[in-house]
């Protein structure tokens, strides 16, 4: 999973920092490398923005004017991903990530809105120009002393500087060109707007509200990649209204929908999962029908490549929450046992809690109350599979119901010891036998 984006004031932690200056190191000295071998090479796009901002990315790309095959002379521990593009991954000497080195280039177009079709090497003035957002597209000199005043070690083609001064995120260029070029930097614009609490600049955003539609033409995994970003940060429900203000939630979600507030999504704790916000945003756009999880979830794994272990959560965390809003007062101990210890119940709870906080509180107190009982919220089984067998039973269609109904009778605290349990198993299989003759495994 994506580690979780960091934000102005965010705390630090000591494994972050120190790999934040294990991953600086590395590219110090691959930048070093390049200007020895007689080349231009910098820190480019997000790292020098978030540098400047006083965080400290993990991941630093590189640009140079060196060509691809110059980098991999140069470093050999190379892998050529990207090589086309002209980015190369050079392979840390310590243990630190790869670092990109990608060679000075301006775009072609972008038919398929996927990649540009061709590219071609040119110089960094054209490399800033051909960046998405001005607070993107600067290149740092790591070579130049850190307590050197940024002006001296910041290359600012494009007044980059003065929108990360001021919280702007604007288009590099014609805004217009630049979104028609790659719709997917609508999205984007949202995404860095509410993570660093950004405003986008006006007539970025007048672009991007006339270019909404055609996001719908960006491939779905492009799409995907970025709302997975999106949902997994702090500020998720700021980004979600962007995305309606300016009109982006229909081409994204498929789907028009009365625009209200995200209010579940920004009562969520930050470290919700994403099931669980995609949930969030899912209540807030109005589904109220258990009987519509299943047809929006399919949808929206559809439209976000979603993976199928993200799909079930998400489907499991909205079946459960209605579960716990429907029928968990009524449900017996057993089966209330058996939810609060499965393992969509604490992500369920959140969403309640989002929801409706007394509720909240309620069903915390029940379990409370499960976890006071004798045998405890979910206890080892007093017997297994492996026992009914030792004890002389036919594993055949009964066996599962048996072991079921015996953990149950375990959980409501009527049976508390071993032998207890191997007496109701074999009253169940009698029982249960004689009811749907053939059905096997009585005996013992
Ligand atoms: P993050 O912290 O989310 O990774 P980032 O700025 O590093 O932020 P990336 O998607 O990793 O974003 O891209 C790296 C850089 O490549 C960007 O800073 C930007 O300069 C450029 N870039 C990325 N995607 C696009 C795009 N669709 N159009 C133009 N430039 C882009
Ligand atoms: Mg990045």
């Amino acid at each position: 999973m994506a580690e979780r984006p960091y934000h102005p004031g965010d705390e630090v932690s000591p494994r972050r920092h120190a790999r934040h200056e294990r991953a600086l190191a590395e590219a110090t000295s691959i930048v070093r490398t390049l200007r020895e071998a007689g080349h231009i090479a910098y820190f480019a796009g997000g790292c020098v923005r978030d540098e400047l901002l006083g965080l400290e990315p993990v991941d630093y790309d590189i640009a140079t004017d060196a060509r691809p095959e110059r980098v991999s002379e140069l470093f050999g521990r190379t892998s050529h991903v990207g090589a086309h593009f002209g980015v190369v991954l050079v392979r840390p000497e310590r243990d630190s990530a790869s670092v990109e080195v990608a060679t000075f280039r301006s775009d072609g177009s972008y038919s398929d809105n996927r990649r540009p079709d061709e590219v071609t090497f040119s110089t960094p003035e054209e490399d800033a120009a051909r960046r998405d957002f001005t607070v993107n597209a600067l290149f740092m000199d790591p070579l130049v002393s850190r307590d050197a005043p940024a002006r001296e070690r910041v290359i600012d083609y494009v007044s980059g500087v003065e929108d990360l001064d001021a919280g702007v995120i604007r288009a590099v260029g014609d805004p217009d060109e630049r979104l028609a070029e790659d719709h997917l930097r609508a999205l984007r614009a949202v995404r860095f707007a509410a993570r660093l609490g950004f405003r986008i600049d006006e007539g970025t955003q007048e672009a991007i509200r006339r270019h909404a539609r055609e996001l719908s033409g960006v491939s779905r995994e492009r799409i995907g990649d970025e709302m997975r970003k999106v949902m997994a940060d702090r500020y998720r429900a700021v980004a979600i209204w962007q995305l309606q203000y300016l009109g982006l939630d229909e081409p994204v979600l498929g789907e028009a929908k009365e625009r209200a507030l995200p209010r579940t999504l920004g009562r969520l704790p930050d470290d919700a999962e994403l099931g669980t916000s995609f949930a969030a945003l899912a209540l807030d756009r109005g589904l109220i029908e258990l009987s519509q999880v299943a047809g929006l979830v399919e949808s929206w794994r559809e439209r976000l490549c979603l993976s199928n272990q993200e799909r079930d959560r998400f489907k499991e965390v909205l079946t459960g929450l209605g579960l716990l809003e429907g029928e968990w007062p009524l449900m017996g101990v057993a089966t209330q046992k058996r939810a609060a210890s499965a393992d969509w119940f604490t992500e369920a709870l959140r969403l309640v809690a989002a929801r409706d906080l007394e509720n909240m509180v309620r069903i915390r107190r029940r379990v409370d109350q499960l976890i006071g009982t004798p045998s405890g919220l979910s206890p080892r089984p007093l017997v297994d599979g492996d026992a009914l067998i030792a004890a002389g039973h036919r594993p055949g269609p009964l066996f599962g119901r048996v072991l079921d109904a015996v953990y149950d009778a375990q959980l409501e605290d009527l049976i508390s010891d071993r032998a207890q349990a191997m007496e109701h198993a074999s009253r169940l299989f009698e029982q249960w036998s004689r009811e749907t003759p053939g059905s096997g495994g009585s005996g013992g």
